[in-house]
């Protein structure tokens, strides 16, 4: 968990490479993983079957509780392979000639054209023309998406982070996301769960869902997968994934050895090291210690679920960042006024404590500034 720059000094990372590096910097597992792939093979195409593609795909569908898995290289690219074969869903199935996805408001999925059409599909956008195909709808109202269903009916999918995290760590009411499986089960919608940055234990639990007891259709995964070395998963269920068929969708890079044995490597230790229930009791501990230690009048709201935790302050914090590293802490700001902690899932209780303590002295430089 900790950084050191080019002078030696030493900080303690709450960013982690943006809820990547869940194991840490230089773990040995994954450097070994990495320095033993790189060893035999690094890349062969997709052309051929790769061994460490069909393990990770095994696994990934153990732990989603899904069944198919379309690999590539970001979480955009997850999203994107989401976006189209939910539309591919349509056309088959349904014979729409223009299948609608409704996104959430604040969303964030990508910077591609259409993982950022999903994003902010507005009209006055500096990238005009966004691709069309989306309507948003207000995150965390099942009622508001319930008439929005009514009004479009060449929906085909809802699509939405279940923790939206660039939007400031914006956690729904408890049962949102059951609301949202109903609605689309009733109205034959795929659900698409965007758990980019809320995946591979970051929350407690392998994908954020299982907390609401559900199964989306379609789940994004990507950032922490392989620790820092690029990859994305889209996974969907059998009945979905049969409609991408070869010729549909593709990537050159995506699911090659080295990636694959990396995220191997992760998985693998975050089940020897019972990182799911680490990242919700200390979680859970840094949560209660910010509570008490931080100043109310400054903060508004703290929230979150294991290590994804949001502090909502009463004014924006661009600048704190640049304060923080005065207390050689590394932190990011999300939504303008949001502290944002993803610190890898391997943090210690005392660990937790330092950030308590040097939270509390950076929010009194910021008062002081
Ligand atoms: N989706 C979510 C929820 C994200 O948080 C991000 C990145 O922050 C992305 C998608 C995009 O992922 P990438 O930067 O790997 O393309």
């Amino acid at each position: 968990v900790w950084l050191y720059d080019d002078k030696g000094a030493k900080y303690l990372d709450t960013v982690a490479g943006i809820a990547v590096c869940s194991l840490g910097h230089a773990h040995p597992a994954v450097t070994d993983a990495v320095a033993g792939q790189a060893r035999r093979i690094v890349h062969s195409s997709n052309l051929y079957r790769i061994e460490n593609q069909r393990l990770l795909g095994r696994r990934l569908a153990e732990i989603s509780g899904l069944d198919s898995v379309f690999f590539c290289n970001s979480g955009t690219e997850a999203n994107e392979a989401a976006i189209k074969l939910a539309r591919l869903y349509a056309h088959n199935t349904h014979d729409y000639k223009a299948p609608l996805i409704a996104v959430m408001k604040d969303a964030f999925h990508g910077r591609t054209m259409g993982a950022w059409s999903a994003s902010r599909p507005s009209d006055d956008s500096p990238f005009a023309p966004l691709l069309p195909g989306f309507v948003q709808a207000e995150f965390g109202d099942a009622d508001q998406l319930r008439d929005l269903i009514s009004q479009h009916p060449q929906l085909c999918a809802v699509m939405l982070e279940p923790i939206q995290g660039e939007a400031g760590v914006r956690v729904p009411a408890d049962g949102y996301l059951r609301a949202v499986r109903r609605l689309c089960d009733d109205h034959g919608l795929l659900m698409i769960v965007d758990e980019v940055q809320t995946g591979i234990a970051r929350t407690g639990r392998w994908y954020c869902f299982a907390h609401d007891g559900i199964v989306p259709d379609i789940v994004c995964s990507a950032k922490a997968l392989a620790n820092g070395v690029p990859i994305g998963a889209c996974i969907a269920t059998a009945e979905v994934a049969k409609h991408l068929v070869a010729g549909t969708h593709g990537s050159t890079f995506g699911g090659n050895p080295l990636a694959c044995a990396a995220a191997l490597a992760v998985i693998e230790t975050i089940e020897q090291e019972g990182l799911n229930e680490h990242a919700a009791a200390v979680g859970g501990h840094l949560m209660a210690g910010l509570r008490s230690a931080l100043p109310p009048h400054l903060v508004r709201e703290i929230r979150g679920r294991g290590l994804m935790i949001g502090i909502e302050l009463t004014a924006p914090c661009g600048e704190l960042p640049l304060l923080a590293l005065e207390e050689n802490l590394l932190l990011n700001v999300a939504g303008g006024n949001t502290i944002r902690l993803l610190p890898p899932l391997v943090l210690a209780k005392n660990e937790a404590d330092i950030i308590i303590g040097r939270l509390t002295k950076v929010l009194a430089r910021f008062e002081d500034r």
